[in-house]
């Protein structure tokens, strides 16, 4: 599979490039455009383990690798590492599905991928004979961070430093980052917003691209975001999976489309669901579901990406994003190729902090994609909502989901069935989970994680139980200025 760099289609790399350098020389993100030549009949699919699905996907897309390489490293990635076999199941809940990609080593769904993305690199490295230690930048807005140490940590050949914005994300994410262990981390926070440190991750990126100081140490820079084309690949494979586990389960007759509610934030999640759907998978239409940051909602709903607006904090942090990276990928897609477009509608958000997409472009888009946005206080509804009619608990994001997908039902019911991406465990937002179901809202996350199980009997997944006993290791907090220095000096 060739992939082009979306602001110059000249600029090419096979997998293993592609995953090595995260991003493109140009500031461009890998991309490709041939999905006929991935199609996947989800027929075959069926019966298989999730393992097996995995394998299958993600080796259709990064195809240097043979079908035995990939499901060796597929195999390894996952081993013991996910609270069920099957990884990412489907429960009913309702008349609806929620698809839980929260059964990982962090309770996020960025386990899903980040379990998988550091063999990926470490196998690229050596397919390319590459000696460099690479070095993994990560700016989070509070799970890609945690994800990412997890799978890097003491990983030969590899180092990792994670920036998250002060005061951005939960105290329970922020437990997990600054107590992880092994010897090749770093975990910094920065004065700013999840925008400002991945910005300054960008302006990294390309500062070295000019200036070539991690060579000079040896070193080489990669990215554990979903600008990775290695992180958004393992999220495709639980599209397929999902619908061949209603297909099994007669929820649905193999062919029968459905409709995908994905809480985004980078628009890296669902724009997987995108590649599911061009490489064969029946989805109806894909809902992408902000939260109150919801400069896509109305992009899909305009045509207009306005990032000069007010920038929310709010319950599911990990949503609250206003330059969503992957849109670009998908701008690229949509239109065959444009570079040319996607570089000038690239330079605009960048230089004047707005783009208007062509209407053309934005036709094929409403075709398969729409839109809703939830505040929190819808979202908090939704949880309390959902749990005293059904007894399943939501976090925050996943919450996001679930009220936008009832605003598309009411909007346009399309008579297929309904999945929510779940995101998160609640025990991650705990704070904000209990004062949904409750009148409580304990001072610290630890307290009300004891409460919400206290009041909901639901299992708190054994590793954030025990992290308050855990010693902090990370207490640096830089302005967003000094992220670059910050990076030199972990390099050398
Ligand atoms: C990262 C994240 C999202 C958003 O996913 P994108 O791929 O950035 O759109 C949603 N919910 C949670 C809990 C996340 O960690």
């Amino acid at each position: 599979m060739v992939f082009y760099s979306t602001r110059s289609k000249d600029i090419q790399a096979a997998s293993a490039e592609a995953v090595l350098k995260g991003i493109a020389p140009d500031g461009g993100l890998y991309t490709p455009l041939d999905f006929d030549a991935m199609r996947i009949d989800p027929g075959d699919l069926l019966g298989k383990t999730a393992v097996e699905i995995s394998a299958v996907v993600i080796g259709r897309i990064l195809s240097d690798f043979t079908p035995e390489e990939m499901r060796a490293l597929i195999e390894a990635a996952y081993d013991g590492k996910f609270e069920t076999a099957d990884l990412t199941p489907v429960v009913k809940v309702g008349d609806d599905y929620v698809l839980e990609l929260f059964r990982g080593p962090t309770s996020a769904f960025k386990d899903v991928a980040l379990s998988v993305l550091p063999r990926l690199i470490v196998a690229s490295r050596e397919k390319l004979g590459v000696k460099d230690e690479i070095v993994i930048l990560t700016a989070t807005s509070g799970d890609t961070g945690k994800a990412a140490l997890e799978g890097f940590h003491d990983v030969a050949g590899t180092r990792i430093v994670v920036f998250y914005p002060d005061g951005g994300v939960s105290d329970v994410q922020k437990a997990q980052m600054v107590t992880q262990e092994g010897g090749n981390v770093k975990v910094c926070a920065v004065r700013g917003n999840f925008d400002d440190a991945q910005t300054g991750v960008k302006n990294i990126f390309a500062d070295d691209g000019q200036n070539g100081w991690a060579a000079a140490s040896g070193a080489r820079l990669s990215s554990a975001n979903s600008i990775n084309i290695g992180r958004l690949a393992p999220q495709v494979a639980y599209y397929f999976k999902a619908y061949c586990d209603l297909v099994l389960t007669g929820e649905i007759t193999l062919g029968d489309k459905v409709n995908f509610v994905v809480p985004t934030g980078n628009f890296g999640d669902i724009l997987a669901g995108e590649f599911a759907r061009r490489m064969g998978l029946p989805v109806a239409k894909l809902v992408c579901a902000s939260n109150a940051n919801n400069v896509l909602t109305d992009f899909i709903n305009t045509g207009v990406y306005d990032r000069r607006r007010e920038f929310y904090k709010t319950s599911s942090p990990s949503m609250d994003i206003l330059v969503s990276s992957n849109l670009e990928r998908y701008l690229f897609m949509s239109t065959g190729g444009d570079d040319a477009l996607v570089a000038e509608l690239m330079s605009d958000l960048r230089e004047k902090g707005v783009y208007t997409a062509p209407e053309k472009l934005m036709e094929v888009m409403r075709a398969h994609f729409s839109a809703g946005c939830a505040d929190d206080q819808a979202a908090l509804c939704a949880i309390g909502r959902v749990w005293d009619a059904f007894g399943y608990l939501m976090d925050t994001h996943t919450a996001v989901g679930w009220a936008v997908m009832e605003d598309f039902k009411a909007r346009e019911d399309n008579g297929y069935v309904n999945i929510v991406l779940s995101t998160a465990s609640p025990y991650k937002f705990c704070r904000d989970v209990l004062s949904a179901i409750s009148d409580e809202k304990p001072e610290t996350g630890f307290a009300a994680m004891d409460r919400l199980y206290a009041v909901t009997g639901i299992e708190i997944p054994e590793r954030l139980k025990k992290l308050r006993d855990m010693p902090v290791r990370f207490e640096d907090c830089v302005d967003k200025d000094a992220m670059l220095d910050y990076v030199k000096d972990a390099v050398k």
